[in-house]
């Protein structure tokens, strides 16, 4: 049987050759390695592609983040909510600016923050709510916008998983007061190394990313915040900005491919990404709820069928986070599909073939 690999990067590259190759050795030619002329028409493009007023890119996702909470004043003594059934740069991330992380479990079916639980969560230190929208799928975002509303409290999206994607007509990252995203090369959206961004309304919020982004400078040695190296390099400002030209098309063979495996899993009791048409999930990561996961993924392993788990433990139960002092059963759904989910092979590229490979793996002795 042909191995199904999890994601196929080479075969994107292969096909946009022609286009990332000339505008790389361009980059190359001008001198200008970090910043520059290519990055700030990437920022305009991105800021455009979600919605929002402007973009800060910065070099990676978990940068964004920080810069985002640093500019919406997060600091220390403050409490901000997010979820534990994340990628642990969330949370690392509130953790820079000494915030202290609060967790609200997730939905069964969405696998997003759980509206329901956020009101309980709230105290007088709470300074930020901080959504994921987790494997591509927007969060529940109206009942967080309207209790962050009521609460003073301001939103910041990680979009880091869900470029493109949508709810009630509008784009990830330009519902909260900022959005961040990740360019890491497997996301939807991917650099050739290392990137990110992130995008709001705000022009403050966006003044001050900006310089702290780049030393907190003004102007060259004129340093007005303490800041950082967090710029992005000029290759990836020009190789995100082929690539978001073709983001569309990508996320529709995404959704096709996602629209498979539903239909192959629909009647056999899998639970599967939940579908809802106030949404337009991205699908950056496909996963299903299984039940004795370790022998579906022993059988997938032994026939060369790529798979993960997004993700194994969930953050409260990292050993880097024991000294915020949860345990096990603090958060059971997002635990339950800790011990339950698997990620099955989707990118673009993928031969629709291969998805019925996958099914029947998953599926045989059953
Ligand atoms: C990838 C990711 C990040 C971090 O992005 P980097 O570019 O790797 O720093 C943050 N949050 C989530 C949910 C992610 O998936």
């Amino acid at each position: 049987m042909t191995p199904v690999p999890f994601l196929d990067l080479k075969t994107q590259y292969s096909g946009l050759r022609g286009e990332i190759e000339p505008a790389v050795l361009s980059v190359l030619a001008s001198g200008q390695y970090a910043l520059g002329p290519e990055v700030t028409a990437f920022e305009e493009e991105f800021a455009h592609y979600c919605g929002s007023r402007a973009a800060v890119a910065c070099n990676s996702g978990t940068s964004a983040l920080h810069l985002a909470l640093l500019a919406a004043g997060v600091g220390p003594g403050d409490e901000v909510i997010t979820i534990p059934m994340t990628f642990v740069a969330t949370v690392a991330a509130i953790r820079y600016v000494g915030a202290t992380p609060v967790f609200v479990d997730v939905c069964e079916d969405t696998w997003t923050l759980d509206p329901e639980k956020l009101a309980v969560a709230i105290t007088s230190r709470t300074k930020a709510i901080m959504p994921v929208h987790l494997h591509g799928l927007i969060a529940d975002m109206q009942p967080i916008l309207d209790i962050a509303k009521e609460n003073g409290i301001v939103v910041i999206e990680d979009a880091a998983q869900a470029h493109g994607a949508e709810y009630n007509g509008r784009r990830a990252g330009s519902m909260g007061a900022i959005g961040c995203f990740s360019f890491y090369p497997g996301k939807n959206l991917g650099a050739c190394g290392e990137g990110g961004i992130l995008v709001s309304d705000d022009d403050e919020a966006i003044a001050s990313a900006r310089k702290m982004r780049d030393w907190g400078q003004s102007q060259k040695y004129h340093h007005d915040l303490p800041g950082f190296n967090y710029r992005m390099d000029a290759i990836q400002g020009a190789v995100l900005r082929i690539k978001l030209r073709h983001i569309d098309a990508w996320t529709e063979a995404r959704r096709s491919i996602a629209a498979l495996y539903d239909s192959h899993f629909s009647d056999t009791g899998i639970q599967t990404p939940v579908k809802s048409n106030a949404s337009r999930h991205v699908y950056h990561v496909y996963a299903i709820v299984v039940s004795e996961r370790q022998n579906v993924v022993a059988r997938l392993n032994e026939v060369g069928i790529g798979n993960g788990i997004h993700y194994p433990i969930p953050v409260h139960l990292q050993k880097a986070h024991a000294d915020l002092g949860h345990g096990d059963g603090d958060f059971p759904v997002s635990e339950r599909l800790a011990n339950s989910f698997l990620s099955l092979p989707i990118y673009p590229e993928m031969p629709a073939e291969h998805v019925e490979t996958v099914v029947s793996a998953v599926l045989q002795d059953r």
